[in-house]
């Protein structure tokens, strides 16, 4: 088998799963991350790298020991990344250049505008009352603020409803360099994992249907609720952006679905992504396994995005630790009760699927 080794940058519950499809592939994995994380845990090795992967020095030690590097998480130094690219000639997959665009959201709006990608309007804003006026002037309310960098679960987001929200929005969002975004009054959000090899050629999973509570997702189906057209023409736009970034990976592509069917693209995750956890039980290829095939240029199988069967449903439920003790299980227990046909009430998201039979619940947690 292939002995290339893949370096992580990030040990967290998405470097976990990596290790873990790597390892069932015969991949070696090293891990960047401080202390003992939890892609560490479960990859005995005493190589692993102690520091944090904003660290030029890090890196370069965790480089030394690997033949390609990824990451799971955008929020790396890429000025780093290029370096130890340009002087070793190392793989980094997702590329640099790539991570720089997209952990700037608007840098990744700009770059998707360039590439013809439909996106809600949007602008840099400075940080002044003036300035979030003159947004709402133009967007009218309610419009979204939203910090370019360090942002994810909607921290970094402010919902600018009304002229009277904005002393708050720039105490909320202060320090940070910020843009502002159009409303986009969506009907559903839909999400579509696209993978793309190092010969160029992209493949698309399934389009999915993404509910976010407090900006956090909370619940996916896969498939999306959504006619034929629209499954199709959300994977078609997910491919053309994915085509956009050169290199190699997997990348989560969040999208706005309007009354008019018309698709707008939310923003891109370069890695694996909560919105296609469902691919580990649902596809005959999981999300993390077709990554490391990527980046590592082993063969993509024939059909590895296709669901397994032909009638498979299934609904990924994003576990995060709750205020209550064990509160988030109590969640699970009520919709696996609902699944299995004991439950005598339910929401009316699930409801929509009950005629169809479910192959299964996963589990997620945050990211
Ligand atoms: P993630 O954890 O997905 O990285 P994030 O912090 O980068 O989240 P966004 O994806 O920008 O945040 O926004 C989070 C959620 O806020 C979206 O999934 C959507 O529900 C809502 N949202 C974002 N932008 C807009 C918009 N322009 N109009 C309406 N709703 C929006
Ligand atoms: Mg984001
Ligand atoms: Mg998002």
């Amino acid at each position: 088998m292939d002995s290339k080794v893949v370096g992580i940058l990030g040990g967290g519950q998405l470097g976990r799963m990596i290790v873990e499809a790597a390892h069932r592939l015969n991949i070696k994995t090293v891990v960047l991350d401080v202390g003992q994380s939890s892609a560490k845990q479960i990859n005995a090795l005493d190589e692993h790298v102690d520091g944090s992967f904003n660290d030029p020095e890090a890196i370069a030690k965790l480089a030394a020991k690997c033949d390609i590097l990824t990451v799971e998480i955008e929020h790396v130094n890429t000025e780093a990344l290029k370096h130890i690219r340009d002087t070793t000639g190392i793989q980094i997959y997702p590329m640099p250049e790539t991570l720089e665009l997209i952990k700037d959201k608007y840098l990744q709006k700009k770059h998707l505008i360039a590439h013809g990608i439909p996106v809600a309007e949007s602008s840099d804003v400075e940080s002044s009352a003036e300035a979030l006026a003159a947004v709402g002037a133009s967007y009218g309310y309610p419009y979204m603020l939203k910090s370019r960098t360090m942002a994810y679960d909607g921290r970094g987001n402010f919902v600018v409803k009304t002229a009277a929200d904005i002393a708050e929005a720039l105490d909320v969002l202060k320090d940070r360099p910020l843009y502002a975004e159009k409303w986009a009054p969506f009907v559903k959000e839909l999400a579509v994992m696209v993978v793309r090899a190092t010969d160029g050629q992209v493949y698309s999973y399934p389009t999915v249907e993404t509910i976010h509570v407090n900006n956090v997702c909370h619940t996916v189906f896969a498939p999306a609720r959504v006619n034929d057209t629209i499954q199709r023409k959300a994977q078609i736009m997910a491919d053309n952006a994915v085509k956009s970034f050169p290199g190699a990976g997997i990348f989560g592509v969040e999208m706005f679905l309007l009354a008019n069917g018309e698709l707008l693209i939310n923003e891109i995750a370069p890695r694996p992504h909560n919105s296609g956890h469902y691919t580990i039980d649902a596809c005959v290829t999981s999300q993390f396994e077709a990554h490391v095939r990527s980046i590592t240029g082993l063969p993509m199988p024939k059909g590895f995005t296709s669901f397994a069967t032909t009638s498979t449903n299934s609904i990924m439920l994003n576990v995060l630790g709750a205020e209550q003790p064990n509160g988030e299980m109590e969640d699970c227990e009520r919709r696996l009760a609902y699944i299995e046909g004991k439950a005598a009430t339910v929401v009316g998201e699930e409801a929509a699927t009950k005629e169809k039979p479910l192959v299964g619940v996963i589990m997620g947690s945050d990211s």
